[in-house]
């Protein structure tokens, strides 16, 4: 029998980069996986078929995490479709850089609709199954910059350090229902998000990881199925690093 055997999982953002790992990992240890996409249905169908193709299971959850509506309608279907849930993985995020000066209001306001506000309407929909049930494990996506900043971060840092606050806060709010609420702070990972940086870049955010190497998305995902599992059940409202020694 596999750790998450019985278990319903869905995983915001798992068309790609760290989600679709996130997702890989759970359904390999047994999870029955819900994989939230908003526009890219083609790549969340690779990822299902990739995920079935290892003998995991799994079905596709369409929605825009900013929109309060369309989220709470497409996870009470997902709950309901699946009869439990029992583990939600905020990773949807996106990253709009820009010096404060010139940063456009319309990219402040998507960033905190798409991460924060992303993270508030899925929570809120999965609490009153999960709190029914006794059980629940909540994992958001933070980010090292939560903690160190960027210069042209500061509405993604903003957002970041806003889900640690959030984890902090729901965590106290559904510790004694069963329900855990932790985050994972991810330094630099090989993704879509970061495969833009130049080289420069790259060699400076390199120089400040003790680990000496890029993270990679499984090495964020076998942290997020760790606080996921039932055996983290007294882990709650914490954050954890997953940087390569990166914020110290
Ligand atoms: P990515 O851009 O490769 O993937 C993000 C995913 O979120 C994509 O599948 C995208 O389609 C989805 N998404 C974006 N907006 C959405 C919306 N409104 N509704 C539903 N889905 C939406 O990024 P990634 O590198 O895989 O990052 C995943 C998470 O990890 C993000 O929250 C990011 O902030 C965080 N993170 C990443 C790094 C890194 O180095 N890559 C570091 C720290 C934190």
């Amino acid at each position: 029998m596999s750790e998450f055997d019985g278990r319903v999982a869905l995983v915001t953002g798992a068309s790609r980069g760290i989600g679709r790992a996130i997702a890989f990992e759970l359904a390999r240890r047994g999870a029955f996986v819900g994989l939230n996409f908003a526009a890219r249905r083609d790549s969340a169908e690779e990822v299902l078929a990739a995920i079935e193709a290892a003998g995991g299971s799994g079905t596709l959850v369409a929605f825009d995490v900013a929109d309060h509506d369309a989220a709470a309608a497409a996870v009470a279907g997902f709950v309901a479709t699946q009869g439990r849930i029992d583990i939600l993985v905020n990773n949807a995020g996106i990253t709009r850089d820009g010096l404060v000066l010139r940063y456009r209001e319309a990219d402040w306001q998507r960033t905190v609709e798409v991460n924060l506000g992303g993270v508030f309407h899925c929570a809120r929909a999965v609490l009153r199954p999960m709190m029914k049930a006794r059980y629940g494990r909540i994992v958001n996506l933070s980010s090292v910059t939560a903690r160190i900043g960027g210069a042209g971060q500061v509405a993604y840092a903003a957002t970041k350090a806003g889900i640690e606050g959030f984890t902090r806060a729901l965590a106290r709010e559904v510790a004694s229902r069963g329900v855990t609420v932790n985050a994972v702070a991810p330094g630099f990972i090989r993704t879509e998000m970061t495969a833009g940086l130049a080289e420069e870049t790259l060699a400076a955010f390199l120089a400040a990881v003790p680990v000496g190497r890029v993270g990679e998305p499984e090495d964020v995902a076998r942290a997020v199925a760790f606080l996921a599992s039932e055996g983290a059940g007294y882990v709650t409202g914490h954050v954890l690093a997953v940087d390569g020694g990166m914020a110290g």
